[in-house]
């Protein structure tokens, strides 16, 4: 098993979901007591997001590639970064070492096209769902992305900063969210990607007509696959 490297902690509430995940999965694969070789580097989200906030993103990706580098030198095989919106800066990361980086925007894309689906509608920050970062990596593979009407995308960018980062989950934005998925479905889209690592603590297929893809979730599974290759 090759030795995976996190980029944690943008929210550590979903890298804890990661690193429980993906134990698990271990354990469910190789049996006995196997568990997962990780090393992980749970940077403080406060930094993280008042860069994000005041787009001082080049910053953010040298603190990332710092962060990376570290992970280099402890001997990380493989490189995870635990937050979508922060593949923004993933040419950063690349360019900082030879450890690859497993790209979510990949992963998602294909889990979407084995799926057989051709639109997706996409959940996620406002940096995810309105730059062409994500959006752009996911259609590269052929696939079509539609994001929530302004007034949505704002209710989901809400939730992620001012409760599910901070592990607070409520019944009212269950309920939003489930809205805002029936208006992507009724605007073509035949599956919902959860691009936020949060976002699956708040729903998940119960709360969809189509198909979800939960980019945690698909996250480890491919870690792992490449862990393990
Ligand atoms: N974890 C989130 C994501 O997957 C948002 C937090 C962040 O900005 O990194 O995009």
């Amino acid at each position: 098993m090759r030795r995976i490297g996190l980029l944690g902690g943008m929210s550590w509430e979903s890298s804890a979901l990661f690193y429980d995940l993906l134990n698990r999965r271990v354990a469910e694969r190789l049996g006995g007591l196997h568990s997962a070789r990780v090393l992980m580097s749970s940077v403080d989200f406060a930094e993280v997001e008042e860069l994000q906030r005041t787009g001082a993103w080049d910053a953010a990706g040298e603190l990332l590639a710092d962060e990376a580098r570290r992970l280099e030198g402890a001997g990380a095989e493989l490189l995870v970064l635990c937050t979508n919106t922060m593949h923004k800066v993933a040419p950063a990361i690349e360019a900082a070492t030879a450890v690859p980086l497993l790209h979510l925007g990949d992963v998602t894309a294909a889990a979407v096209k084995a799926s057989g689906l051709t639109t997706v509608g996409l959940l996620g920050t406002r940096f995810t769902m309105e730059q062409h970062f994500y959006v752009d990596r996911i259609a590269r593979h052929g696939i079509g992305v539609v994001v929530p009407a302004a007034e949505d995308r704002e209710v989901v960018h809400r939730v992620i900063y001012d409760e599910l980062v901070l592990g607070v989950v409520r019944d009212e934005s269950r309920t939003a969210y489930r809205g805002v998925i029936e208006r992507l479905v009724a605007r073509g889209a035949e599956g919902i990607v959860l691009g936020c690592t949060e976002i699956e603590l708040l729903v998940g297929a119960d709360d969809s007509p189509v198909p979800v893809f939960a980019t945690t979730q698909l996250h480890v599974d491919a870690a792992l696959d490449a862990a393990l290759a």
